[in-house]
């Protein structure tokens, strides 16, 4: 019996000290109480996708094993586009996110550099994003797809950012086949109802009229991004195009939507209100903002607490390609940051003195 006792007190020491141990390994405050995460934390396991500035990487915690998306940008071309305030606002954004766990944003647990790159550290999106080549999909699957977007849209709308580059490639599919929205590079924040910026930016076939033809415009163009999306994944082109820039902007402010025959009646009436081309009057800009929307016929079908809580079951679930490990033969490109031809000047690195944030849960 006593050595029974002292075999549990054995095991008991032991599992203390595997905690400890683990404590140990946590990313450790620094002087000032902040947490830190660095590069050395993660195995680079394949490259996910390019970026304007850099890359994002699938990488696997040293700590917990658990994988990440890493989006890592150079500083270079931040520095040298003057895009510092865009690249903090993006930080700002996911910052706000992080603090939800919103089940159709991707989620965010940090930032880190080193001194040649800024690091997102992302929640990783494992069906990849719904970038279509030509096909048209269902209208149960593009309900449903819409559906977890208008979420999405509703929760950035309420802390009054507009994301303002919704388009197929920043919306990824997780495993069970629930839609995120990515990307956070664009958004604008102090954007409530109302509100009106002049910037202008986005992707052109997302483009609303009033952005291409009024001097500034509201977050209503994350409505018209959407009845766009929906056109692209029922139809399988876009609704507006052009020979060039140019046409394709004309054809955005003064063009009629060309619907084909083969859609829903709900399908035309909810694309039609969407892609009004008089904001005022688009489905999503009134008072009710994301319920009116939401409340419209042709998204009947929808539950909506149950498609929140993620109850429902999605109607399509993507083919996941496990990445094993480094040198995975799927990998084309060497999962590593590559290095710029010249330095940052200590004045340009003083820029990015406020990136670095670990999200408490993380
Ligand atoms: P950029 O803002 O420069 O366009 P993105 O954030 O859109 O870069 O990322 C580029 C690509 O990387 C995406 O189209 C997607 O394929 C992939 N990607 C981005 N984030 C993730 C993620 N969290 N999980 C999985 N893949 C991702």
């Amino acid at each position: 019996m006593q050595e029974f006792e002292q075999l549990e007190k054995e095991i008991e020491d032991l599992e203390e000290f595997e905690d400890l141990e683990k404590l140990l390994e946590l990313p450790q405050p620094d002087l000032t109480g902040q947490f830190h995460c660095c590069l050395e934390d993660f195995k680079c396991v394949t490259v996910l996708g390019r970026g304007a500035f850099g890359k994002v990487l699938l990488a696997e915690s040293r700590r917990t094993t658990q994988r990440f998306a890493l989006k890592a940008i150079q500083k270079r071309g931040v520095v040298d586009s003057q895009d510092v305030a865009s690249l903090m606002c993006e930080r700002s954004v996911l910052q706000t996110v992080s603090s939800v766990h919103h089940p159709f944003l991707v989620n965010f647990y940090g930032s880190f550099q080193t001194e040649e790159h800024l690091v997102f550290i992302m929640e990783y999106v494992a069906g990849g994003d719904l970038t279509l080549d030509g096909e048209a999909i269902t209208e149960p699957r593009a309900v449903f797809s819409a559906a977890c977007v208008v979420l999405g849209v509703d929760f950035l709308h309420r802390h009054n950012i507009a994301h303002r580059d919704l388009k197929l490639p920043n919306l990824l599919m997780d495993r069970r086949g629930f839609v995120k929205i990515a990307d956070f590079g664009l958004c604008k924040e102090n954007m409530g109802a109302g509100d009106r910026t002049s910037s202008f930016c986005g992707t052109p076939d997302f483009l609303a009229p009033e952005v291409l033809s009024e001097e500034s415009y509201t977050r209503a163009v994350d409505w018209w991004a959407l009845g766009v999306l929906l056109f692209e994944m029922m139809v399988g082109e876009c609704p507006f195009t052009g020979a060039n820039e140019r046409d394709l902007y004309e054809s955005i402010v003064n063009d009629p939507v060309p619907f084909p025959q083969h859609l829903s009646n709900e399908a035309v009436s909810v694309m039609t209100r969407l892609m009004s081309k008089n904001p005022a009057w688009r489905l999503g800009a009134g008072e009710r903002g994301a319920q009116e929307v939401m409340q419209h016929a042709f998204f009947r079908s929808v539950d909506w607490p149950g498609l929140e809580a993620q109850r429902v079951t999605p109607p399509f679930v993507p083919n996941v390609r496990e990445h094993k490990d480094v040198g995975d033969e799927l990998t084309s490109e060497a999962p590593v940051l590559s290095l710029g031809s010249r330095v940052l000047s200590p004045e340009e690195q003083d820029l990015f003195q406020e990136f670095d944030f670990v999200a408490d849960w993380y």
